[in-house]
């Protein structure tokens, strides 16, 4: 996708700094942090977002999760953190390429904002 933020980052076209890297996603730092880490993590194929996602896509919506854990695991935050899903405008979502958030290394309240 040309127009996409998160596909170009993936074809290396717009810098960012990468913690991890697999066949099918990619975990970079967000550019905006709200925590200590904060840390996004994409499908390196284009998913508009989660309520778009078809059946065949479980797959790789899972393993960005596995991604944001293995991710917490090498960060030492395990003690508590959290993965969040955007989804759509009225919750935040800017950026339509599906993305998991992975934020921790502080106190997270709960329920969220
Ligand atoms: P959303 O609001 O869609 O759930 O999350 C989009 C996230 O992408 C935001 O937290 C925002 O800070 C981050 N972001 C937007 N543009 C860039 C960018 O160019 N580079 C990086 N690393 N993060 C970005
Ligand atoms: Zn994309």
């Amino acid at each position: 996708m040309k127009d996409c933020l998160f596909c170009r980052i993936i074809a290396g076209e717009i810098p960012a700094k990468k913690v991890f890297e697999d066949q099918h996603t990619l975990a970079f730092e967000d550019i905006n942090p709200q925590a200590p880490t904060h840390v996004l993590v994409i499908p390196k194929k284009h998913i508009r977002g989660l309520k778009e996602a078809v059946v065949e896509d479980g797959d790789i919506i899972g393993r960005c999760h596995l991604t944001a854990a293995q991710v917490a695991r090498q960060r030492g935050i395990e003690d508590g953190y959290r993965t969040v899903l955007n989804v759509g405008p009225g919750a935040g979502q800017s950026v339509f390429h599906l993305h998991v958030h992975l934020l921790g290394g502080r106190d997270l309240s709960w329920p969220p904002g």
